[in-house]
């Protein structure tokens, strides 16, 4: 080992000790599944000395475990015979595009699962060095993803070692440019925010800059720029749809400043990273920030007020984010509650109830939020609030007055901006008259976008617990999920919920990177009352997380 064509070599070996002939290698190779590989003489070079993302590629590689020698088969481009193509007149060997090379080790992949049925003449020990190849095929795969990722990363604000500004430092290690990352995030937001400003212009809406508040159920008020006389233009209505949203919550003793105090609304404005950062709350915004903060770099120490952080979330999957932001490094302080925050110098002092305090150069304040629903005038026009004022609604958006409607943040059902919007959606086919489904809450997935990700669907572990529904659990690591382990995946896991006796799936819960994808086929599965041999006789891809899943469901079937 430890060579450029070890990998011919070695599989050579495997198949004679496997007993496969050689011409059974022949037939490999003639598949194109073999590829020799021209040994390179000398001290070649891994990568182009210019090309710092690909050396940073490398260096996370090795720190991850990988081997430097499979690292150089790699970045050998596969189709190359003849590795003096670099355009350097130099015969040292070509490093493959990262995006050249994944699809190469796919359509690598295709072949090899093509095999399915093996030609007359094959035996079954070929097979075990086929399936091999397929792990073989898609740990690289896996190791290809990190690079394309990597090559992509500038863009989105990652500066390298050897980057501008970092040529002369030999100890730089990757950063973040936080200005750069914050300016992309305001501009994506403003891009999206025109599309939909210009779609709604298209489509024959009068779009109206200003504050808006009801005059009675069917008239709005609007104090702003585009207002007629002293700024105020009114409009009649037969319909209002109220979706003011909600705001940060602020401790009076912990006033943001927008410099060093902060709001979740205020830290897009930072132009760079700070150096400790306070993160007060532990629910959901709390914990996503804290999770971004620490990866982008930040030291970050969580305030929660709670036993554990995310106390809304699934148990087990709370405890998963837990264990790995303190493995991270990052300082989480339980049933620690946060009175006030200070200003002192060029930081912040966090007192806790308790008299303790907590230093740091940022504080980011993450205590819930209030809907906007004050000088709006609801009560007057006759819409409810509850003793929070959030709007009430019933589940085809209606308010207590008639005419008006209510959606998103406002009204406290949740929230998400996928519940505002088919809320809104409902209450405009409901004031016209279409016949329309009332909001089922039973099939809303949502995401906790903290590393791993935290998805879930449908019923939950407290519901269960308290005897709201009977159900059968069923909970898979996904440490032992075979794609898991080509990527590196050592967190996270899949758990699925079914009735005790009807055996359908009614939720799930998913931890892994990208959760937020992976929760479709359960939602799927809760939204149509799939049972758990429908989703059992379902096929995945192998290997996929997505058969931990199915898995899921046949140690449920088996169970039942
Ligand atoms: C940090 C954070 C991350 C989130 N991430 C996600 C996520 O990943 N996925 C997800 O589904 N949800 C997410 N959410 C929740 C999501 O943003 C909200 O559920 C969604 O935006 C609610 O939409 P809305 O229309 O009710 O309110 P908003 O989006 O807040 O819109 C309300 C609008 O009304 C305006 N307004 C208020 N009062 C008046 C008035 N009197 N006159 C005129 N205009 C007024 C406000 O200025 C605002 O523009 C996140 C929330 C936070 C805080």
């Amino acid at each position: 080992m430890g060579q450029v064509g070890d990998d011919l070599i070695l599989i050579g070996a495997l198949a004679s000790r496997a007993g496969v002939s050689r011409r059974t290698v022949d037939f490999y190779t003639g598949l194109g599944l073999l590829t020799p590989v021209r040994r390179s003489g000398g001290n070649f070079r891994l990568y182009r000395p210019s090309d710092v993302q690909r050396i940073e590629a490398v260096r996370r590689l090795e720190a991850q475990g990988i081997r430097l020698d499979e690292i150089t088969h790699l970045l050998m481009d596969p189709e190359a015979e003849d590795h003096t193509r670099c355009g350097d007149g130099s015969d040292r060997p070509c490093p493959a595009d990262p995006v050249a090379l994944k699809a190469y080790l796919i359509t690598l992949d295709t072949q090899v699962k093509a095999l399915g049925d093996l030609p007359e003449g094959v035996d079954h020990q070929t097979r075990g060095v086929l399936t091999s190849l397929v792990a073989r095929a898609q740990t690289l795969i896996a190791t290809a993803e990190v690079m394309t990722l990597v090559d992509g990363s500038t863009e989105l604000g990652v500066r390298f070692p050897g980057a501008p500004g970092h040529e002369r430092d030999p100890h730089a290690v990757v950063a973040v440019d936080l200005g750069v990352v914050n300016r992309r995030v305001k501009a994506l937001a403003r891009a999206q925010s025109d599309d939909i400003h210009r779609r709604l212009e298209g489509e024959g809406v009068r779009v109206v800059r200003g504050r808006g508040r009801l005059d009675g159920p069917h008239r709005v008020v609007v104090d702003g720029p585009d207002g007629a006389v002293g700024g105020l233009a009114g409009f009649d209505a037969d319909t209002v749809l109220v979706a003011v949203g909600a705001h940060p919550r602020v401790l009076p003793d912990a006033l943001p400043d927008g410099e060093r105090i902060l709001s979740w609304t205020q830290l897009y404005d930072l132009d760079a990273l700070p150096e400790r950062l306070v993160v007060v709350g532990s629910g959901v915004t709390g914990a996503e920030f804290a999770s971004a903060y620490d990866a982008l770099g930040a030291d970050v120490v969580l305030v929660s007020s709670r036993d554990r952080v995310l106390p809304g979330e699934d148990p087990d999957a709370a405890d998963v984010i837990e264990g790995v932001f303190r493995r991270r490094g990052m300082e989480v302080l339980s049933r620690s509650r946060a009175q006030a925050v200070t200003r002192v110098g060029d930081g912040v002092v966090v007192t806790l109830a308790d008299g303790r305090t907590v230093e740091g150069s940022h504080c980011l304040m993450a205590v819930g939020s209030i809907p906007n629903t004050a000088a709006v005038g609801l009560s007057e026009a006759g819409v409810s609030l509850s003793e929070s004022g959030h709007v009430q609604v019933d589940r085809v958006s209606r308010t207590t007055a008639r005419g008006v409607y209510a959606a998103g943040d406002c009204t406290g059902v949740l929230a998400l901006a996928s519940v505002a919007a088919m809320q809104g959606r409902i209450a405009m086919w409901h004031s016209l008259g279409d016949a329309v489904a009332p909001l089922d809450l039973r099939t809303v997935s949502a995401t906790v976008f903290t590393a791993p990700e935290i998805a879930t669907v449908g019923w939950n572990a407290a519901q269960i617990d308290a005897g709201e529904v009977r159900a059968r659990t069923v909970k898979l690591p996904l440490a032992t999920n075979a794609r898991a382990k080509m990527q590196g995946i050592h967190d996270g896991f899949v758990k699925l919920f079914c009735g005790a006796r009807s055996a359908e799936i009614l939720g799930g819960v998913v931890v892994a990177p990208r959760a937020s994808e992976l929760i479709f086929p359960v939602t799927l599965a809760v939204a149509h009352r799939l049972t758990v041999d429908d989703v059992a006789q379902a096929f995945t891809v192998y290997p996929s997380l997505t058969g931990s899943i199915a898995e899921a469901a046949r140690r449920l079937h088996a169970s039942g």
